[in-house]
């Protein structure tokens, strides 16, 4: 019999909805065409394209000029940053970014630190939340950029991004947000939120993997990442990922149909989880805001005395898939630089379980894993020196 899977790791990736596959399909095998190609069978792929970057502009509300597609999340990020960085590099160097950004953000920050910028890694508090009043104090006479994830990957916290923008508009500073975790989940509106530039991927939403989108407000001076032909009105080099963009277009139309619902939904059970978690397992925590400022899927807690990685192998062998950190940085023994920077020291941060739900969970599954995992989290403190020391101490 095979074994019941109870998948909770949907912020590390999602699998491709049926319409959406349905939708992609053709454009694998019918539709071949290159849309660059000036023949007839080339305006049904062209056309395609066309359609998924309205559907994708209407998701975040611009117009449908502004979107440019990428090969995913990580890309946007590194166009944003870097196409702003050179091509506004005459009027300024330093670049606002947070402690607590995805690596394909940082590592980015840090390359352009090599290469003669300046950068200014603002701290957030215990909850995740930048300060809006450091990041004032922060703004100088060279900052060009200022770029601040929407909605955190690990620990869920959501940004104040519309007072952000406005701070930006102000100082007349661009502003980037990395989106890949808040479209489809929480509202997104670049005008209302005074944003300048933001990235989205679709393998977070139901879509395909290495396809995602990069937004550029008009008018924005941005040099290019990827050179070579005039695809993507000559930003973005490459034949287009026809089949993908079509999936991205499709994946975001029905995530933004179903986002009410789904995110109120997401939320009963986050709460059921959590509350669950704290009440059953002593001496845990949770890690990120409650309430309304936490993404509706997101669930973060440290069990103290463990490692992660055994809770995973643990929940693992039950069916559960959760990740301790984020799937990118777990396999490294590095602890989280998220759970670093909201103030947890390094032992504690080793015992983080992320639970992230989506659309296959059910309160059920939700029992199931409340049922499973207090004996693995007492079991693995039994054989953890530091559950040992602590106890002999005596607990305090
Ligand atoms: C997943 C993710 C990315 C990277 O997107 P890819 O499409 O995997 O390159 C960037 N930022 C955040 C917040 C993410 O969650």
């Amino acid at each position: 019999m095979d074994k019941k899977i109870v998948y909770m790791d949907y912020a590390a990736t999602t699998y491709v909805k049926e319409e959406v596959l349905k939708e992609m399909m053709p454009y694998f095998t019918e539709h071949y065409g290159n849309p660059s190609s000036a023949y007839s069978i080339s305006r049904e792929t062209k056309k395609a394209i066309d359609i998924a970057r309205t559907k994708v502009s209407k998701a975040i509300n611009s117009d449908s000029s502004e979107v440019y597609f990428t090969a995913g999340g990580a890309e946007a990020d590194n166009w944003a940053i870097k196409g702003i960085a050179f091509a506004h590099a005459n009027k300024g160097r330093h670049i606002i970014t947070t402690k607590i950004e995805h690596h394909g953000l940082l590592h980015a920050c840090e390359w352009l630190e090599k290469n003669g910028f300046e950068v200014t890694y603002l701290d957030v508090n215990e909850e995740g939340l930048v300060d809006v009043d450091k990041l004032k104090a922060a703004i100088k006479d060279d900052t060009i950029l200022v770029s601040i994830m929407f909605a955190n990957n690990e620990i869920g916290t959501i940004q104040p991004i519309k007072e952000i923008g406005e701070i930006c508009k102000e100082k007349k500073i661009i502003f980037h947000t990395d989106a890949v975790q808040a479209i489809g989940h929480i509202p997104v509106d670049v005008k209302e939120m005074n944003i300048d530039l933001l990235s989205l991927a679709a393998h977070k939403i139901y879509g395909p993997k290495g396809v995602g989108a990069l937004y550029i407000r008009k008018g924005i001076k941005i040099d290019n990442l990827i050179h070579g032909g005039g695809q993507e009105r000559a930003r973005r080099a490459g034949t287009e990922n026809v089949p993908g963009i079509v999936g991205l277009g499709k994946a975001i139309e029905i995530a933004i149909e179903n986002m009410e619902e789904e995110s109120k939904r997401l939320t009963v059970l986050r709460e059921k989880l959590i509350n669950g978690i704290l009440e059953t397992i002593p001496y845990t925590r949770l890690n990120g805001p409650k309430g309304d400022k936490r993404l509706p899927g997101n669930v973060n807690v440290c069990f103290r005395f463990i490692e992660g990685e055994g809770i995973l192998l643990s929940l693992d062998y039950e069916g559960i898939c959760g990740s301790s950190g984020s799937a990118c940085t777990s396999g490294a023994l590095d602890p989280s630089h998220v759970l670093l920077s909201i103030g947890l020291d390094h032992e504690t941060s080793h015992g983080s379980l992320r639970l992230s739900l989506g659309e296959t969970n059910t309160e059920e599954e939700v029992n199931y894993v409340l049922e499973k995992l207090p004996p693995i989290i007492e079991r693995l403190r039994n054989m953890s020196p530091l559950w040992y020391d602590f106890k002999k101490r005596g607990e305090k």
